[in-house]
């Protein structure tokens, strides 16, 4: 079976001549299904834009990008849309979540874009939704809900439906550690069950939840670790590391 997601000699370049910027140099990747990656490195390394690049939000300048064994390059300006509603799904930085649609509502747009019928839409967003502790909130709008409550219906938007790939930037950000602990354990759940993730992160300590680590200077992918244990996560997850952590929820 084909990866979810392989980035094959992907470098993206903005502009042209003396104030081009080669955001993304070359870049091999490539994530197995059930694989959660972390991606470190300075700002304005090019994490974002690997991310973009990956979720096919901007085409690369030069190389290839495979979701599922599907060149992006290959498909329509249609297609692509298509896959990327039903296969991808994004979490952004700064949540992305629109004002005038509620919890549920935010969470089943895709899914509604992609002609699933309201009442199943629902059906699935409020599933979603109790899965994150959050059903009593399925009928608030965006601003009745605190910033972790924000999170993690964004979250909850980026799994619903048959999600294989899962591409959240810095997805933390704006969270207590242990907000931030919460939204790894619901990326590692996804992964158990068979997604793919690649989640940008500064924090050391939440990127010891995922297999791998890869970093990220100049653009260039320079190298790629097992994480170092987090002896924190350990201990609130016990001896077998966070993949055990959901007993604790
Ligand atoms: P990171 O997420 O690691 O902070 P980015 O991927 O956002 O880095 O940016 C990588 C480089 O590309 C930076 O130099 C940034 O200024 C530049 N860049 C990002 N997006 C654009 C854009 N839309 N137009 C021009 N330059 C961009
Ligand atoms: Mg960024």
């Amino acid at each position: 079976m084909s990866a979810p997601l392989e980035l094959r000699g992907v470098s993206k370049t903005y502009g042209a001549g003396p104030s081009a910027v080669r955001a993304l140099v070359d870049v091999d990747l490539t994530v197995a299904a059930g694989e959660m990656v972390a991606v470190m490195g300075p700002s304005g390394s090019g994490k974002s834009t690997l991310l973009t690049v990956a979720g096919s939000l901007e085409e690369p300048t030069a190389g290839q990008v495979f979701i599922e064994g599907t060149a992006l390059s290959g498909l329509s300006r249609d297609d692509r849309a298509r896959l990327r509603r039903r296969h991808i799904g994004y979490v952004f930085q700064d949540f992305n979540l629109l004002a005038g649609l509620t919890a549920v509502e935010n969470i089943t747009m895709p899914l509604e874009l992609d002609g699933v019928k309201a009442r199943p839409a629902r059906r699935a967003g409020l599933r979603a939704l109790e899965e994150l502790d959050l059903a009593d909130r399925a009928d608030s709008f965006p601003d009745e809900l605190s910033g972790g409550q924000r999170q993690r219906v964004a979250l909850a938007r980026a799994l619903v439906g048959e999600r294989r790939l899962l591409l959240a930037d810095e997805p933390t950000g704006a969270l207590d550690s242990r907000s931030g602990e919460g939204v790894m354990r619901l990326i590692r759940s996804a992964c158990r069950d068979g997604a793919a993730a690649v989640l940008v992160t500064h924090d050391a300590q939440l990127a010891s939840w995922a297999d791998r680590v890869v970093f990220v200077r100049d653009g260039e992918v320079v190298d790629s670790t097992p994480p170092l244990p987090g002896p924190e996560s350990l201990l609130a997850s016990g001896p077998t590391g966070p993949q055990s952590g959901e007993a604790d929820r």
